[in-house]
């Protein structure tokens, strides 16, 4: 209806009612006519009198002289609010009389039609002023209480406080205010749920009432506040500390790199292997740490850096800490040391028990990876290539070999065992194909993997583990077709007999003694 451009021209109607019968007489107007804006704006103004003329009589509108009424929708809308300030009235005479002298009264308020403060002239919603008045006032009041503790009111203060307390059905005469006082207290509390908690900490704006808080409410606030800001710690510690499978959270990447800002490591390659517990990662062999600031650290000493490193970083999840425990616990080199531990701290007893374990079978010499450096969990150890750089040397068990090979591959291993056994006094624990690599050009095999191992006489289940390993080796040369291969019971024999007829002589020799 807004202003449409007529193509009919219709008269003014003549009834009162604006849907009222309208004469349609129609005058024939020329196309400039219509086109013309004088034309329409005259229109227009014609339409608007007689509306404005017409609704009166039957509508009683109270249109003030600054209301805007230059359009249909703006009488609608009049009409409309004419149609439900009665609608109200009714609602209102229905309510009183319903509620007559009752004590208990019923509310149509929700149903009502107009709100009191509607303004249609404005599009946007009110601007919503926050009342900091009490807020202010409360702050104010408390800061005038000095560091004694109380503060004596004026007269006029004696008579407001007076109209709280009586308002509180509260006797007695108040002329000093305590920083106790309750309302001072809840007052004080309330501003300081405004100010003291962090932004982030949801309080409202405790404007435009009295808010008061007790110190019960005040204090159980603060306690959850404080918790949740705890635990919001916690949550992003523990990202931070997060074991991982991979090994590489961030505290194994910020070892690995002082390892390589300390000159320990030049560059870090890729994944040379993966095993249950450890990723081995290669790397190359850096011009040494400074030995100053290295002191604490096992072999940062005297030590040289191969050129191509194997650094094995133990895998930090706890999940295969009971599987360890068992080979550590009963070790009494860290017998003491892993009962005080944590599950976090025994990874590292570990990874010492394998640099150990290197350090003997070096001694021993049993074809081994040398250990350059420990770092907590991190091991770095000289590489086992199999003759060209960067080039790893396979599993046993992935490694292709001719029967003489294997037969060469059984006698090494076998020798190893008894060296172990008897020189390092050490049993593997896990050995066989998987932890054995095959160097082709040396044609050599080298054991690796001796974070498991444990010691030959302090370890109660020692010479099960060995039966263990020899049942292992036998069976894959066996597989193999190396007709060499001894039964596990013989070869376990073979590796523990030296000891036992040494152990017959000390017998024989300290039975001698006491004679
Ligand atoms: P896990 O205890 O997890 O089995 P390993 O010590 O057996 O870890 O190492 C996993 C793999 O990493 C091995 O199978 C081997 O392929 C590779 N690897 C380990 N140490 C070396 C090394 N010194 N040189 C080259 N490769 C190595
Ligand atoms: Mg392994």
């Amino acid at each position: 209806m807004e202003k449409a451009e007529p193509i009919e021209i219709m008269n003014p109607p003549t009834s009162n009612s604006p849907w009222g019968k309208i004469n349609s007489t129609v005058e024939t107007v020329s196309l400039g006519d219509i086109m013309s804006e004088q034309l329409a704006t005259d229109l227009q103004s014609k339409e608007d009198r007689c509306c404005l003329t017409d609704v009166p009589d039957v509508y009683p509108l109270n249109l003030s002289d600054d209301y805007e009424c230059d359009s249909d929708a703006a009488i609608a809308r009049a009409l409309q609010l004419q149609y439900d300030k009665e609608y109200d009235e009714i609602l209102k005479r229905t309510e009183n009389k319903f509620n007559g002298n009752s004590k208990v009264s019923i509310s149509y308020s929700k149903y009502l039609r107009t709100p009191n403060n509607l303004d249609f002239d404005s599009d946007s919603e009110p601007e919503e002023e926050i009342d900091d008045r009490h807020r202010q006032a409360s702050e104010k009041a408390f800061m005038q209480i000095p560091r004694c503790g109380y503060r004596k009111l004026g007269a006029s203060e004696v008579a407001a406080a007076e109209d709280d307390s009586q308002q509180q059905n509260s006797t007695g005469k108040i002329n000093l205010v305590t920083k106790h006082d309750m309302t001072t207290a809840g007052r004080r509390n309330a501003c300081r749920v405004m100010t003291a908690f962090p932004p982030e900490v949801c309080t409202g704006d405790g404007g435009g009432f009295d808010m008061q808080l007790s110190n019960k409410v005040f204090n159980s606030l603060r306690a959850h506040h404080q918790s949740e800001a705890k635990r919001r710690i916690r949550v992003a510690d523990k990202s931070e500390r997060a074991t991982c499978e991979q090994c590489l959270d961030p505290p194994t990447r910020l070892l690995l790199l002082k390892l390589l800002d300390g000159g320990t490591l030049k560059t870090i390659h890729g994944i040379l292997g993966t095993g249950k517990e450890a990723v081995v990662v290669h790397a190359i062999g850096g011009p040494g740490p400074d030995p100053d600031e290295h002191m604490n650290t096992w072999g940062a000493r005297n030590i040289s850096i191969p050129d191509e490193c194997a650094i094995k970083i133990f895998k930090t999840t706890l999940n295969r800490f009971k599987a360890r425990e068992q080979y550590i616990r009963e070790d009494y080199r860290f017998k003491d040391r892993f009962k005080k531990q944590n599950p976090r701290k025994v990874i590292h007893l570990w990874a010492e028990k394998e640099m150990h374990n290197l350090v003997r079978m070096q001694k021993a010499a049993i074809p081994c990876p040398q250990v350059v450096i420990l770092k907590k969990h991190i091991l770095v150890m000289s590489f086992i290539g199999d003759g060209e750089p960067n080039r790893a040397a396979p599993k046993l068990k992935d490694a292709i070999l001719t029967p003489d090979q294997y037969v060469s591959a059984y006698n090494q291993i076998v020798d190893a065992m008894i060296r172990m056994y008897r020189d390092a006094e050490l049993v593997h624990c896990d050995l066989s194909e998987y932890n054995v690599l095959w160097q082709s050009k040396e044609q050599r095999c080298v054991i690796i993997d001796v974070a498991q191992a444990v010691e030959t006489n302090s370890h109660p289940l020692a010479k099960s583990f060995l039966m263990r390993d020899c049942e292992n080796v036998t069976s894959y040369f066996i597989k193999k077709g190396v007709k060499e291969a001894k039964s596990a019971k013989e070869l376990f024999f073979e590796i523990t007999k030296k000891v036992r007829e040494d152990e017959s002589d000390k017998i024989c020799d300290a039975e001698i003694a006491v004679a």
